[in-house]
C-alpha cells in the first residue's frame, strides 16, 4: 500500500495537528514541525513563509533553518502560563546550553526570558547579544576560577554547585559588593519517560546533597559576601510526566522552609528545566501550560501547608522552548540498497551537526522537503557522511523513492543540535538562517575550510620534511 508522505498544511496535518490547546494556541512542544510549517504551491516544504528549497540554494547545504514565530511562541507560553498559573513573581530562564548564538539569545531575551549558562563562553555570547547581567544565572559543576570572577564582575548570579565554588566565591566578593548565589540542590527524584523513582540520595556530579543542607546555610549566613538568593534543582531531560516536577516543588519548599529556619532570607526557588518535545508521532508530552500549572499548583500547595510566602519561581526551560522551532535541511545523496537487508540514503550532514542519535540513539522524524506530496514508497535508513558506520540519523524510516539532489528535512533539531555540533572528519558546521514572514536571515555562518584549521599550528621542525 501506498502512504502519502506526511502533510503540512493549514489543517488537517498530521505534524499541524494540534494535540492540545493553550488559550487558543498550539503548544509548540506538542508538534513535529514549525508552527508555520506548510506546503507551497510547488509542492515544498515552506517554514517561515520560506522555501525550504530555495533556502538550502540560498545558503547552502546543510542547513539549520530557525522559525522565529515557533521560538517567540513558546517564550511567550512559557511567560503568559506562569502569570496565569502563579499567584506570585515568576521568571522563565532559557537553557542556553540547548543552542547558544548571538541571534538567539537576541530573539528570546527580547520576549523577557532569563539566561542561564553553563560556562564562560556562554556567559560572553548572552552578554554579546545584549542581555543584562541580571536575568543571567551561572551554572556548572566546576566553573573555574577565571568563570567565578567572569560571573562576579558582570554582575550575574551564580548557582553553587559545590563547597569548592562556596570557598572561591567567598574569597572574590566582598562584604561591601556581596555576589547573587542560588544553591544547587541534588533533590533525589528520577525522572524517565514512563517512569520515576524517588530515593534517599541521587548519583549525579551535580549540586549538594540535601544532607549536607544545614551545614551548608550555616555557612553561607557567616558570609555577607555571599548573597543568598535561593535554592535550585534540575532532575532531567525530555520528561513526559508532571508528577516529578509537583514532586520537586514540594521537596524544594520543605527546603526553604529549612533556609529561613536557619536565619537566610529567601527569594527564589527555580525548579529546573526538563519538559519534553515531539520528536515522532509516537511522542506525547504535556503542553507548556499544563506543565506550568502542574508545577505552580505544587509549589503554591507546598507553601500553604507550611506557611511560607510565595517564592519568586523560575524555570529554566532548554529543549520545550527552542527544540520544535528549528529543521536541519540536507541534500541526499548516495544510495546503497542491501537486498533483503536495508537501504540506506546518504545525506549531507549527519553526526557532526546533530549528534544526539548517535550520543543517545534519539529517534526523529524525515520529511522529502521538494516532494511533499509524493507517495510513501520505500523504508530507507538516512545516513550521515561520516566515516563512523553509527552515523546514522534515522533508522527504518519511511520515505518517498529519494533521488541525489532531493531535500530532506529532519524536524525537531533546535536543541543540543547546533549547540553539540563538532567538526568530526574535519566536516565544516553548516549556517543557520532565521525565517520569519517570509524574510530568511543568516544567524551563523557556515564554516569553512579556512575556520577549520585556523587555530592549527605547525610548528618549524616539522615543516618541510
Ligand atoms: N537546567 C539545567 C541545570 C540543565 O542541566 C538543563 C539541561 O540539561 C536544563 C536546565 C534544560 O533542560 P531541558 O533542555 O530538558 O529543558
Amino acid at each position: 500500500m501506498l502512504l502519502t508522505q506526511p502533510k503540512i498544511e493549514n489543517t488537517g496535518s498530521q505534524y499541524l495537528q494540534p494535540l492540545s490547546e493553550v488559550a487558543g494556541e498550539t503548544s509548540p512542544n506538542q508538534i513535529l514541525a514549525p508552527l508555520t510549517a506548510r506546503v507551497n504551491h510547488r509542492d515544498h516544504l515552506e517554514v517561515g513563509g520560506c522555501d525550504v528549497t530555495e533556502l538550502l540554494a540560498q545558503f547552502g547545504s546543510p542547513l539549520y533553518i530557525l522559525d522565529e514565530q515557533t521560538l517567540r511562541t513558546s517564550c511567550r507560553q512559557y511567560r503568559d502560563s506562569f502569570l496565569r498559573h502563579y499567584p506570585g513573581e515568576s521568571q522563565v530562564i532559557y537553557a542556553s546550553k540547548a543552542w547558544s548564538c548571538l541571534a538567539v539569545c537576541a530573539v528570546i531575551a527580547s520576549e523577557g526570558i532569563g539566561f542561564d549558562v553553563v560556562s564562560g563562553g556562554e556567559l560572553q555570547t548572552t552578554l554579546q547579544a545584549g542581555v543584562s547581567a541580571d536575568r543571567i544565572y551561572f551554572h556548572g559543576n566546576n566553573k573555574s576560577q577565571a568563570e567565578l570572577q567572569f560571573a562576579y564582575d558582570t554582575g550575574c548570579t551564580v548557582m553553587v554547585d559545590n563547597w569548592l565554588e562556596l570557598e572561591m566565591l567567598s574569597a572574590i566578593a566582598t562584604p561591601q559588593a556581596p555576589i547573587p548565589i542560588m544553591v544547587r540542590l541534588t533533590p533525589g527524584i528520577e525522572c524517565h519517560t514512563h517512569e520515576y523513582i524517588r530515593t534517599g540520595h541521587l548519583d549525579s556530579k551535580f549540586g549538594f546533597d540535601p544532607h549536607q543542607l544545614a551545614q551548608v546555610f550555616a555557612w553561607i549566613r557567616d558570609r555577607p559576601q555571599l548573597k543568598f538568593i535561593g535554592l535550585h534543582a534540575h532532575i532531567g531531560s525530555q520528561i513526559f510526566e508532571r508528577q516529578p516536577h509537583q514532586d520537586l516543588g514540594g521537596v524544594m519548599v520543605e527546603w526553604l522552609q529549612s533556609a529561613i529556619a536557619s536565619g537566610l532570607q529567601v527569594e527564589s526557588l527555580n525548579i529546573g528545566g526538563g519538559l519534553g518535545i515531539c520528536y515522532t508521532e509516537a511522542d506525547d508530552p504535556p503542553s507548556i501550560d499544563e506543565w506550568v500549572g502542574a508545577a505552580c499548583r505544587a509549589v503554591v500547595k507546598a507553601c500553604e501547608t507550611h506557611n511560607l510566602p510565595l517564592p519568586k519561581l523560575m524555570s529554566e526551560p532548554g529543549r520545550s522552548l527552542i527544540g520544535s522551532a528549528c529543521v536541519t535541511a540536507y541534500t541526499v545523496g548516495s544510495r546503497k540498497e542491501i537486498p533483503g537487508l536495508r537501504t540506506y540514503v546518504a545525506v549531507d550532514g549527519g553526526m557532526s551537526d546533530n549528534p544526539r542519535p548517535i550520543t543517545y540513539q534519539s529517534l526523529y522524524q524525515p520529511i522529502l522537503a521538494n516532494r511533499m506530496s509524493a507517495p510513501l514508497s520505500e523504508t530507507v535508513t538516512v545516513a550521515g557522511k561520516h566515516c563512523e558506520s553509527g552515523d546514522v540519523l534515522i533508522k527504518d524510516t519511511q520515505l518517498p523513492k529519494t533521488q541525489t539532489g532531493d531535500v530532506l528535512v529532519v524536524l525537531g533539531t533546535g536543541a543540543y543540535n547546533y549547540s553539540m555540533a563538532s567538526n568530526y572528519n574535519r566536516i565544516p558546521r553548516p549556517a543557520a538562517a532565521i525565517v520569519n514572514e517570509g524574510e530568511a536571515n543568516l544567524i551563523l555562518e557556515r564554516e569553512t575550510y579556512a575556520d577549520l584549521i585556523r587555530q592549527d599550528r605547525l610548528p618549524d621542525r616539522l615543516r618541510d620534511r
